[in-house]
């Protein structure tokens, strides 16, 4: 791992490495920006900097610390993660209790919190302190996809490092070189915000089904057959993808927008790109303000679905909306 494997998100890796090369890390960071655009990547690239006795400003990979945080062994970085849907209050009093000891070498204690803005409020009140003040040497990274809702007080006690969306074509170039077939590294792309989301998604075994699915729907859709609609919504609640729904949403998303990069003929915006010819055909068989609408059905019905409303009606509600 080295700062150069990280694509893109060239502000966070300037600010870093000056930090790391003016001998001027702080205390506590704050990594923000859409999920899968490379914060745990960069955090334990970072922490590996901070330990490597080959380099100033990077992570060497060839020395003795290097190879132990690359092995996943190194007794100074510890990584914590919500336990469940939060970050627990004990999980914070056992890492203040591993980092009151110092390290064995010269270089500080590292501890990344992923999901920090899922910390319960006790779990934050309590890290409080020790983000300003740790009892030993010791750098914090609090990764976080939605810092809005961290509280104040760890906002205004750490630096915050801005991550953001990587381009698209990047993206694809890079999957292309990694032998990812082009359709479904476009959909892959443009549902994600960076190459690690991009291979998490490609890596999941329901991912190329789910868009065969969201195809099979689209097509059903049109027709005047909603039985067939109905029972496909079934199916999916009993294959398991009935889990990744935002996906389906996200994806007829992407499906609705073809259409109209299809009728304004921006082809080379086309995410479906193997389904030219079904595009060509339904595309124009309604207004573009309809399929303006089909898009706004399917960021609500995703909307519906993260604040917690019942899935399989979710999906219902949302295909209803399609038969108008
Ligand atoms: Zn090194």
């Amino acid at each position: 791992m080295s700062f150069q494997d990280i694509l893109g998100q060239e502000d966070a890796k300037r600010l870093l490495r000056n930090a790391l090369r003016k001998n001027a890390v702080s205390h506590a960071y704050l990594f923000t920006g859409p999920a899968g655009s490379g914060q745990m990547k960069t955090a334990q690239t970072f922490a590996q900097a901070i330990f490597c006795t080959g380099s100033a400003d990077d992570a060497c990979g060839v020395c003795l610390e290097c190879r132990k945080v690359q092995h996943g062994n190194h007794p100074d970085l510890t990584v914590l993660r919500p336990d469940g849907a939060s970050i627990k209050i004990d999980q914070i009093r056992e890492l203040q209790r591993q980092f009151s000891y110092r390290s064995e070498g010269i270089h500080p204690k590292v501890y990344i919190i992923e999901g920090a803005d899922k910390m319960t409020v006790q779990a934050a009140n309590s890290l409080l302190k020790f983000l300003e003040e740790p009892p030993a040497p010791a750098v914090g990274i609090l990764l976080s996809d939605n810092s809005s809702s961290l509280l104040p007080t760890i906002l205004s006690r750490t630096q915050r490092i801005p991550f953001h969306p990587l381009n698209p074509e990047l993206m694809l170039q890079v999957l292309a070189e990694e032998g990812v077939a082009a359709p479904l590294g476009k959909c892959a792309a443009a549902l994600s915000a960076g190459i690690e989301g991009c291979r998490e998604l490609l890596a999941q075994n329901w991912f190329a089904e789910m868009r065969n699915l969201v195809l099979q729907l689209a097509k059903e859709s049109m027709g005047k057959s909603s039985a067939a609609v109905a029972t496909a919504g079934q199916k999916l609640f009993k294959t398991g993808l009935g889990e990744h729904l935002d996906i389906l949403f996200s994806m007829f998303h992407l499906w609705f927008k073809d259409m109209l990069n299809f009728l304004y003929r921006r082809h080379e915006s086309i995410v479906f790109i193997d389904q030219l010819d079904l595009i060509s055909r339904h595309a124009p068989q309604r207004s573009t303000e309809q399929w303006v609408n089909y898009m706004e059905a399917a960021a609500e019905a995703k909307k519906r679905l993260r604040s917690n409303a019942n899935a399989q009606l979710c999906l219902e509600h949302f295909l209803i909306r399609l038969e108008h």
